[in-house]
């Protein structure tokens, strides 16, 4: 455990760690640069954002799938423009059992080129598609820059979709699919974002279209944290994957990829809504939804305990996770340990509440108490439910408006960078103008168009004063 305090505000990068400590989520003494130790509580909480996006891709009439983790290296090596954004990034192994390999094998750092030989050996005619597959699994990517645990992982979990349709509509429309699943699971998880068109040197390699989500740490930083991308032709035609159409013609499917970052919407939500007393998350998330705590006294020890059992009890019955925590240690002591790891409602039960038939509720989120009659108990619950969720999804919001200037100079915009605020700015779209800006403010990157931003801006480039193409979201990225 840290000795010292950590504070979100004034130091998040100490926060963070710490966090992850005390709340046991990541043990990152494992040993290999990159990687890290998922512990008990961190897995609940990615199971359960896995079970959001799955129950969303299989209500959308996505089937789950499971390619091997390895590629062999011929099939990596096939798509030019995809191996060059990852060539300097995978694993290779060369060697097995002692003896060197016939063909170098990859570990994925994303999967189409393990997908695509075998979509090609499946599709056959217009009747088999659309294709529409995921997997649930880890990848692999040799950061070059500083790895840290959850944010920048050389293994990291996720979700990736491939999906193939006979034509650049249909693959259209599964991007627009894309982005309103993630809208909705990030809701769910209470999380403020900027949804983004990736500009045209930014895509993923071989996509013609690349859109992200961006979510806001702490500090200012910006932290992607899903992705979708229309890749045309590109997988499909240099994989041979084609079918007949209807009148007998060989057609080339266009294909889309999705891929949210299960890793790092866990660490989106441990840093958008812990505090300096460790973790805060809503219902469903934590450990428990409720720990009742009775505070015990001689001579009404047995009175207390009956009536604690008694409102855990029925809370369980009506689907809550509940935790009675009649430990022996004090009551201080519980508070903490159930603070550290965010659980989202404690229930207080003592000689005062027993004499007046009411119970104590301590919110997480807002660390406030409230009396509440003995029978009111489970409407409470019910209620903080969704208050809770909404409390933590407005002040992330608020947070993330706060932070959103417009800035539409040069001058102001280096001003601006100073305070790590996120920019709004008519871009011309130039790479040089985009490379630029990062050399003079000290890392900001063009993030990209809004989606809600669809029309073009009056006035020039913030930075070179040539006709704007569109108004882009600029931040310094983790
Ligand atoms: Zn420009």
């Amino acid at each position: 455990m840290s000795e010292r305090k950590a504070d979100k505000a004034k130091d998040f990068s100490q926060w963070f760690d710490s966090v992850l400590e005390q709340a046991q989520l990541i043990d990152s003494r494992y040993g290999v640069k990159g990687f890290v130790v998922y512990r008990a509580n961190a897995m609940r909480i990615c199971k359960r954002i896995y079970e959001m996006l799955e129950s969303q891709l299989e209500a959308n009439g996505h089937q789950q799938v499971l390619f091997p983790l390895l590629i062999p290296f011929s099939s990596f090596r096939k798509e030019t423009e995809h191996i060059k954004g990852f060539e300097d990034q995978v694993f290779i192994i060369g060697e097995a059992g002692g003896e060197e390999l016939d063909e170098k094998l990859v570990l994925r750092p994303t999967s189409e080129t393990a997908i695509y030989p075998m979509y090609s050996l499946w599709l056959r005619s217009y009747q088999d598609l659309p294709f529409k597959f995921y997997q649930s699994v880890a990848v692999y990517r040799r950061e070059t820059k500083a790895t840290r645990p959850l944010l920048r992982g050389r293994e990291f979990l996720w979700i990736e979709t491939h999906d193939v349709f006979p034509t650049a509509e249909g693959a259209r429309l599964q991007v627009q699919e894309d982005l309103e699943m993630s809208k909705k699971v990030f809701d769910q998880l209470g999380l403020a974002f900027l949804v983004a068109e990736r500009e045209e040197f930014d895509r993923f390699p071989g996509a013609d279209s690349s859109y992200a989500y961006d979510a806001l740490l702490p500090d200012g930083h910006v932290l992607q944290i899903g992705t979708t991308h229309f890749l045309g032709q590109h997988f499909t035609g240099t994989y041979d994957v084609s079918f007949l159409d209807a009148a007998g013609q060989k057609e080339i499917p266009y294909s889309t990829c999705f891929g949210p970052g299960v890793s790092r919407i866990l660490a989106a939500v441990v840093a958008t809504h812990g505090d300096n007393n460790g973790l805060v998350l809503p219902f469903g998330l934590s450990e428990y939804d409720v720990v009742v705590v009775p505070i015990l006294y001689k001579g009404v020890e047995e009175k207390v305990t009956a009536k604690a059992k008694e409102i855990a009890n029925s809370l369980s019955k009506k689907g809550y996770s509940v935790f009675l925590d009649d430990s022996d240690l004090t009551p201080g002591k519980k508070y903490f340990r159930w603070e550290t790891k965010g659980v989202p409602v404690r229930i207080e039960i003592g000689q005062r509440e027993v004499e007046q038939g009411n119970v104590t509720i301590f919110r997480r989120d807002t660390k406030k108490r409230t009396l509440v009659k003995e029978d009111e108990v489970e409407a409470s619950i019910e209620q903080l439910r969704k208050d809770i969720l909404e409390e933590l999804r407005n002040r992330a919001w608020s947070t993330l408006k706060e932070r959103l200037v417009t800035v539409k100079d040069r001058d102001s915009m280096i001003a601006s960078s100073a305070s790590l605020v996120i920019m709004k700015s008519p871009f011309c779209g130039a790479r040089e103008c985009a490379d630029s800006i990062k050399e003079a403010t000290g890392g900001y990157e063009v993030r990209g168009r809004g989606l809600d931003d669809q029309g073009k801006p009056e006035g020039g480039c913030v930075w070179c004063g040539r006709p704007a193409a569109r108004t882009v979201y600029l931040a310094k990225a983790f």
